[in-house]
């Protein structure tokens, strides 16, 4: 521990045990820290990327080339990792893809912040500088981006395939097949809000996931599958022209929370208690009959003579479902979600053509399908081993975040390191219009943008830097903008040929972000931790910090 300015009176500021670092040094830290954070992510960039296998505490294993999971995973413990850690989430959370990206891109932009530092350039310089590199990158890209519409399904499906390519769930055939089911499901769910803006909520295409069958079988149903079994085993197992029931309120008697007490002295007493139950809850069932419905989703439970009654009535129940699952039923069906039965009247109710239970790898779940125009739908994802369902699903979330803000923004750019290559040129023009000492920091961002070509062509087979130069005077020439790392073909090539398209959303969100996170690591220059040092050794400062994933 450094002796600061104060001499040794930190220590009647802070509490026993905890530890401070301050100045360089605890910039110095943090730049290495964030570093290897982007080191741990770095190798599963592209779909020549390697996947990681992680092992939690449990011994429960993960297989993943998602930048997320495996910063999730890795349980990263210092505040710095953390931040790191953050901004995966926040690109997986806005635009669904580009989360090893974002590291890997943060912590190139530290790693030049830290050759600056060395020389001398004040945090708050590199620090205007990159704010500034960051807000003329995103015009660049802005620039280089090419109209997408909805109804554009070819480069869709390009996008998709991007989106999907590092993941390892299966060949380019099957890849394909999920890409389109993917297109399909986000088309249908898209909808209009009051003044008309196009709006498209992913919470509605539920992703449901049986380990089992082949990554073949994977489906897209027009409507929810809910991962329940109908209640009662005298109910249909399905129903044409389904009339659908949303029930926010218990078919059973509730009991009450205060003490009542009833006398029962007879058996009579208690013959006629029992029956005004029965009679209650066979009312119950009545106006639900009355409705005219012969399905029920209910949120709540339902007490087992109301089930007797409705299995009687030729009505399929469903209870406790997820008032999510609720919610997507509604928007599937057209039903609308009743709190009192009362209220109950064929109005409220919803349609699917077909509702049935299917057991699927030994469990029962409830198909709505065929739904009307629904607005919700299901991917109902399959795959051999439970390891493959799981990535299989990671990679669901990347390509419906990449079409979502694809379709929503309406911009691409080809990917392959091109564009990386596009923003780093365009920013060295742009440092060499800034007079002032900013243009360094403006050449270190357009430098770290191109770790991602540079990254791609490793993990390719091909010489990094022969490869950056082939890049860069290619895109100087005239034409010559799409050329990127054409990683199957291990060259430089035109990739708007071999379809390398991604969302513009994804490269700006993920420039922003890693920016703003540098941006944040570099004006610190206190660090002050109150935990204790006695947590076993290196759980203090600066070593303690450490509890860093990268064992
Ligand atoms: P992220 O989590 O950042 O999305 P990925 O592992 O999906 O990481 O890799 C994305 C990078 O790989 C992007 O820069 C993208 O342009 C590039 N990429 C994807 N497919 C190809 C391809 N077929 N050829 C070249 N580059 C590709
Ligand atoms: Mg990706």
């Amino acid at each position: 521990m450094p002796e600061n300015q104060f001499g040794g009176q930190q220590y009647l500021l802070l509490p026993e045990g905890s530890s401070r670092i301050l100045g360089r040094d605890a910039q110095k830290t943090n730049i290495a820290v964030g570093m290897a954070v982007a080191n741990a992510v770095k190798t599963t960039l592209g779909p020549k990327g390697l996947d990681k296998m992680m092992v939690s505490d449990l011994g429960d294993i993960v297989i993943t080339n998602d930048g997320a999971t495996i910063l999730e995973e890795m349980n990263v413990e210092h505040p710095i990792g953390k931040i790191m850690v953050d901004i995966a989430k926040t690109q997986d959370k806005e635009v669904g893809d580009g989360t090893t990206t974002v590291v890997v891109l943060a912590g190139e932009l530290l790693k030049g912040a830290g050759d600056l530092l060395e020389q001398g350039v004040h945090p708050t310089t590199i620090v205007r500088g990159y704010k500034m590199a960051a807000s003329k990158a995103v015009d660049i890209v802005g620039q280089h981006s090419r109209e997408v519409k909805a109804a554009d399904e070819a480069i869709l499906q390009k996008i998709a395939m991007v989106a999907l390519g590092s993941k390892n769930i299966g060949d380019d055939a099957t890849k394909l097949q999920i890409a389109k089911l993917v297109i399909r499901g986000i088309k249908q769910i898209i909808a209009q809000d009051a003044s008309g803006n196009m709006v498209i909520d992913t919470d509605f295409i539920k992703v449901e996931k049986k380990a089992g069958g082949s990554i073949a079988d994977t489906q897209l149903i027009n409507g929810v599958l809910v991962d329940k079994e109908i209640t009662h085993p005298s109910m249909p197992k399905s129903i044409h022209n389904a009339k659908i029931a949303l029930l926010d309120v218990p078919l059973e008697i509730e009991k009450t929370e205060t003490d009542a007490k009833i006398e029962i002295t007879s058996p009579d007493q208690m013959q006629a208690f029992l029956n005004q139950e029965e009679q209650m809850l066979k009312g119950m069932v009545e106006k639900i009959k009355k409705s005219g419905a012969n399905v029920v989703f209910a949120q709540k439970g339902i007490d087992d003579v109301a089930q007797h009654y409705l299995a009687k009535q030729g009505i399929i129940a469903v209870r406790r479902v997820k008032k999510s699952d609720l919610e997507k039923l509604a928007r599937a069906t057209g039903a609308r979600v009743v709190t009192s039965l009362e209220d109950l009247g064929p109005e409220d109710l919803g349609f699917a053509g077909m509702v049935e239970e299917r057991k699927i790898s030994g469990e029962q779940m409830v198909f709505v399908e065929k739904c009307k125009d629904p607005k919700s739908v299901t991917l109902f994802l399959r795959a051999g081993s439970q390891q493959v369902v799981d990535e299989a699903e990671r990679a669901i979330a990347d390509v419906i975040g990449a079409l979502s803000s694809v379709i929503k923004d309406g911009k691409c750019v080809t990917g392959g390191g091109s564009i990386e290559i596009d923003v780093a040129n365009g920013l060295r023009n742009y440092s060499s219009e800034v007079g002032s000492r900013e243009q360094l920091a403006i050449q270190k961002f357009a430098d770290a943008l191109e770790i991602i070509p540079k990254t791609l062509a490793e993990s390719a087979g091909m010489d990094p830097i022969e490869t950056l130069v082939q890049l860069r005077n290619k895109h100087r020439s005239k034409g010559g903008t799409a050329y990127g790392v054409d990683i199957f073909k291990g060259s430089i090539g035109d990739l708007t040929k071999s379809g390398v398209i991604e969302p513009s959303k994804v490269k700006v969100q993920a420039i922003n972000s890693a920016s703003e996170a540098t941006e944040i690591i570099l004006r610190i220059d206190d660090m002050i931790s109150s935990r204790s040092r006695s947590r076993g050794p290196g759980a203090g400062m600066p070593g303690g910090m450490g509890g860093m994933g990268e064992e």
